[in-house]
């Protein structure tokens, strides 16, 4: 190979190798622990990057797409009628259900004659990409700003309606001007 191959460097940065006798500090490694000691100092100093979750909470967008929950109307009923479109348009799916027929003194429990006994939400297939939200023609499921928290095991990401329906005390998880 000729010398003016052997100069090129196209990055600039070539670095001669040489097999120069270690000094006695190199050998204990004393140049690089200092260095080493110098950037560990350098961002002690820093301002720090890392939160304390879950103590301390990162602000979300304002278009984060958290976990679900199904909404109720004005009079607390439920206003999921299981007509099945948000399961059809999870492109993961990660929706089930179980249709229900109302009767007679539930009025004030399901909205529509038709309710879901069961509805599921497979939070472990879901991408949180909102389409349920998006195909619900009575304005009954909502992605919030909660995250879906951790568990230990799988059947803890199965959301049924225990963890999804809003709670009768509490309407203050989605914005007002969502709700029809
Ligand atoms: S957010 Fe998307 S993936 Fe998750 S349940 Fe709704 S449609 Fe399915
Ligand atoms: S949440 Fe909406 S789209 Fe899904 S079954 Fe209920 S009413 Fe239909």
């Amino acid at each position: 190979m000729s010398n003016s191959i052997k100069e090129i460097s196209l990055s600039g940065r070539k670095i001669e190798v040489s097999n120069k006798e270690m000094t006695f500090a190199e050998r204990i490694y004393l140049p690089g622990i200092l260095k080493g000691m110098g950037i560990t100092l350098k961002h002690f100093f820093r301002p720090k990057n890392t939160i304390q979750y879950p103590e301390e909470k990162r602000e979300f967008s304002p278009v984060f797409r958290g976990r679900h929950i199904l909404m109720r109307d004005e009079n607390g009923a439920e206003r999921c009628t299981a007509c099945g479109l948000c399961a059809v348009s999870c492109p993961a799916e990660a929706i089930t259900m179980v249709a229900a027929e109302r009767k007679p003194g539930e009025e004030k429990l399901y909205r529509e004659e038709k309710y879901a006994s069961t509805y599921e939400i497979n939070m472990l297939r879901c991408i949180f990409c909102g389409l349920c939200e998006e195909a619900c023609p009575k304005e009954a499921i909502f992605l919030t700003q909660d995250m879906a928290p951790a568990d230990y095991i799988r059947d803890g990401f199965i959301y049924g309606k225990e963890k999804l329906v809003m709670p009768l005390e509490e309407d203050s998880r989605v914005d007002n001007s969502q709700k029809g």
